[in-house]
């Protein structure tokens, strides 16, 4: 009697198998980057990875649809988790170049505009639109209630002026705002949490011209509100013409 042939996935056509790993590897929602396993709460599952291990081929084939078809989050934040993502063999490290040039969308969610942001991160998903494919991009900014005046504050001691120059002008944020405005991007966004600096109130959604915008997100559940970055861009977005406007 002659024995069952086994079945050969690499015999299929190329749009059959793409079918079939499509139904593996796309997942709904956000694909969360962990660096470190113990503060992972949803993993991708292990099965992925077998997946990818199981030969050259397979991994070429699967991962490309991984990496361009889902969206990642990259949480940073902490301090930690910045020097978490560009661990060796991270995402975000020269070892994790191959893979992240490959990201289509990916979301970041930062607390503070700092210098690891412009430094560090800014060059490398600056780099993934350049180099890579990222063409969707969208930046969340967690709440914010120290440092700058948050916009739990009083009308009285709103000093819009001052602040949001004084923030605008710092080179993070110069860097948030050309990441955003990249001619590559299809897609750019910019959120902030329900409590955060007064300086993004007059830029963001359902900014009633009442600073403390906080009890009405609070009233209407808004746990984060859209920014209009590209009103900041043309309202401040540059150094050298705020200086001019003066
Ligand atoms: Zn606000």
């Amino acid at each position: 009697m002659p024995q069952p042939r086994g079945f050969r996935f690499f015999d299929l056509p190329a749009e059959l198998r793409a079918d079939i790993l499509e139904q593996l590897v796309l997942v709904p929602q956000d694909v969360p980057v962990h660096a470190r396993a113990e503060t992972s709460t949803e993993s991708p599952p292990a099965a992925l990875l077998d997946l990818f291990l199981a030969c050259t081929q397979m991994y070429q084939e699967a991962s490309a649809i991984f990496y361009a078809r889902n969206r990642f989050l990259v949480n940073l934040g902490s301090r930690r988790m910045f020097s978490d993502i560009t661990a060796e063999g991270q995402l975000f490290s020269p070892e994790g170049l191959d893979a992240r040039r490959r990201v289509r969308a990916l979301r970041l969610r930062l607390r503070r505009l700092s210098g690891d942001f412009e430094k560090v991160i800014a060059p490398i998903v600056s780099d993934m639109i350049l180099c890579g494919s990222l063409r969707s991009l969208e930046i969340g900014i967690l709440t914010q209630s120290s440092g700058l005046k948050a916009n739990t504050s009083c009308r009285s001691s709103y000093g819009r002026g001052l602040e949001a120059d004084s923030l605008v002008t710092t080179s993070p944020f110069q860097t948030l705002l050309r990441l955003l405005a990249d001619p590559d991007l299809e897609e750019a966004g910019l959120w902030v949490a329900q409590i955060h600096w007064s300086v993004w109130c007059p830029f963001h959604e359902t900014y009633d011209g009442n600073h403390s915008c906080l009890a009405s997100l609070r009233r209407e559940g808004i746990e984060q509100v859209s920014v209009d970055w590209e009103k900041i861009v043309r309202e401040l977005g540059d150094v050298n013409i705020i200086a001019r406007k003066r």
